[in-house]
């Protein structure tokens, strides 16, 4: 395997990558790095953001540049405010034991005097948003006649933003014989007219296949009637406990209602878009950050600046005009080597969009259903248990234990689990049983030719290994397949959650999951697969059960659970987690 010494990195550079903990180059930077070290050459690399990009020109750049002289010899541009910032920081951070290297971000809705000083004291590299660096040029405030590197970062998310002008004005007052570097996402014309245009025979190199999707991101769509696209959307989020999640929507408007009507209905959501304020803006950023939003309602423009790696999911609430757009989103999740699930709600007029997609991206969507409400409550049920058996037991507990051993004295084990357990359930329970499901009659896969999943005749699966075991649905998939000897298509929809996880084959393979499973130990610990109760998918009884769950309802005062941090509100949704 390479490793970065391989590289041909210096030894500060090599003791600051060890602090990050990078284990080993990723593709990009393998391929970048020794080319871009070893000569002084123009380079196109088609990569997506999350693949390590930065680091891909910013480790060359660092050994490349001289820290004895204050002269700007980098210049580094990049679409959005939040990019540039990201990349200064990392670039500081890779930095780390370089003595006398400064880097200064220069971006638009900050203070210009301010970055003007930073950039007297002495700043070999500068990394700008176009419009503000024009704008230092055009004041006299900046010199970048002696830059011996330029890097284009996301150049195709700076022309769709319209810097094509800007970008051409910046790099005429750069040297002709410079370095460019120039790094994309997908390649576009436009971007291949800059390349053709401003660099001479650049080097290339591509990673994975070119205007292609992350392959670590799953595309997934549902089929919805237009006016269910919002309880779908509900739906989503409540069937993916611990969602932490995009949520596109086509213009301000809607993305501002969206995320108004989410909070409503009791979920941690928030709204970026470009009618907010830079300060507002940072707020939603900030809280997005920190997790306190897992849906993060957003226009594509105002989510352009999101650099944020563990976003578990993407939903495109509406699909985008354009399919570069749809990567762009797409990309944002499945970074820095996790996977991601990219989920399209469409309505039956938009299915062609998805076949655009899938020939561009080359990639093949999945037919998912908006689950059930049952099924809902089956993945809250689940979750809930895990959260009651890995919940820290509170010392302060103590003192009032035995009073509450009175108010449960006679109940046994069984009654009390089950009591403890339908609290919470009930709650959800008694909404979801009385909604309706949605997209089920329209969502036959046999009326889109694409790769349907075959429902009739397959068997769900209930496995008590999840997230928190450290697999993802991949990884999953690849266990499964292996352990049980089958190909990669007999194990399919596989639906990774916290502690748990779902999982699909056909029936014929029920005794082979089963019996392999019976008595099954990993390190030590007893895996167990069951099949996975679904009442309304086998077709029993639902009107009994929905009795039951009525009987039990009682007083549901108590804390939360589920996501575990989503807001309750009295009388909207009757209960959530
Ligand atoms: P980027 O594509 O530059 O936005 O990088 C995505 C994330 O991956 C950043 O948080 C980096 O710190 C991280 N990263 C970059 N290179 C590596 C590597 N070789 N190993 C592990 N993480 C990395």
């Amino acid at each position: 395997m390479t490793t970065f010494k391989d590289l041909g990195l210096q030894s500060s550079l090599l003791s600051a990558i060890a602090d990050l903990g990078f284990e080993s180059p990723s593709e990009v930077q393998y391929k970048a790095i020794p080319l871009l070290l070893g000569e002084e050459t123009d380079l196109v690399a088609l990569a997506q953001t999350g693949t390590g990009k930065t680091a891909a020109f910013g480790f060359p750049l660092l050994q490349k540049i001289e820290a004895g002289t204050t002269t700007t010899q980098g210049l580094i541009l990049s679409p959005t405010r939040e990019l540039c910032l990201q990349i200064t920081n990392e670039l500081q951070l890779y930095s780390k034991y370089e003595k006398g290297v400064n880097i200064v971000a220069v971006y638009g809705g900050a203070s210009i005097t301010e970055q003007a000083k930073q950039i007297k004291r002495g700043a070999q590299i500068i990394v700008a948003t176009p419009g503000r660096m024009k704008d230092m040029i055009q004041r006299g405030i900046v010199n970048i006649s002696k830059i011996e590197y330029c890097v284009l970062d996301e150049a195709d998310e700076m022309l769709n933003m319209g810097f094509y002008e800007d970008i051409k004005d910046i790099l005429s007052n750069t040297p002709e014989d410079k370095s460019t570097w120039l790094f994309s996402a997908t390649m576009p014309k436009e971007v291949a007219q800059i390349a053709k245009k401003f660099m001479h025979h650049p080097r290339e190199i591509t990673v994975g296949t070119k205007n292609a999707g992350a392959v670590t991101v799953q595309h997934e769509y549902y089929i919805v009637g237009g006016r269910d696209r919002y309880p779908a959307l509900k739906r989503l989020a409540d069937a993916n406990p611990g969602i932490f999640s995009v949520v596109f929507c086509r213009t301000k408007r809607d993305t501002q209602r969206i995320a108004e009507k989410l909070i409503e209905d009791g979920y941690n959501a928030g709204a970026l878009h470009g009618d907010l304020s830079q300060n507002q803006r940072d707020l939603a950023m900030n809280a997005f950050r920190k997790k306190q939003i897992q849906l993060l309602v957003a226009t594509d423009v105002a989510a352009r600046g999101i650099d944020v790696d563990d976003i578990t999911h993407v939903i495109n609430y509406q699909l985008p005009d354009e399919i570069e757009t749809y990567t762009h989103r797409s990309g944002r999740t499945g970074r820095a080597g996790k996977s991601g699930i990219s989920m399209v709600i469409v309505t039956r007029s938009e299915l062609r969009k998805i076949k655009a997609i899938e020939r561009k991206i080359q990639q093949d969507f999945l037919e998912k259903k908006i689950p059930t409400g049952i099924e809902i409550c089956e993945i809250q049920l689940y979750h809930l248990a895990s959260r009651i058996r890995d919940t820290e037991v509170n010392p302060e507990i103590d003192d009032y234990l035995p009073a509450i051993y009175d108010v449960l004295e006679g109940l046994d084990r069984d009654a009390l689990i089950k009591k403890m357990v339908s609290v919470e359930f009930s709650r959800f329970y008694n909404y979801y049983s009385k909604t309706r499901d949605l997209g089920y009659q329209m969502s036959s896969s046999e009326e889109y030719s694409g790769k349907a999943i075959p429902s009739e005749g397959s068997v769900r699966y209930f496995i008590n290994m999840g997230e928190r075991d450290g697999f993802d649905w991949m990884s999953l998939k690849d266990f499964l397949r292996e352990t049980l000897g089958l190909e990669k298509e007999d194990v399919f929809r596989v639906d990774t959650k916290d502690s748990f996880s779902f999982f699909n084959t056909e029936a014929n393979l029920s005794p082979l999951v089963l019996e392999t499973f019976k008595d099954f130990k990993l390190e030590g610990r007893r895996i167990k697969v069951e099949v996975s109760k679904n009442p309304v998918r086998n077709g029993k009884n639902r009107k009994r059960d929905r009795k039951r769950g009525r009987r039990k309802e009682g007083n549901f005062s108590s804390g939360k659970v589920g996501t575990g941090s989503r807001k309750r509100k009295k009388g909207k949704n009757p209960g959530f987690f």
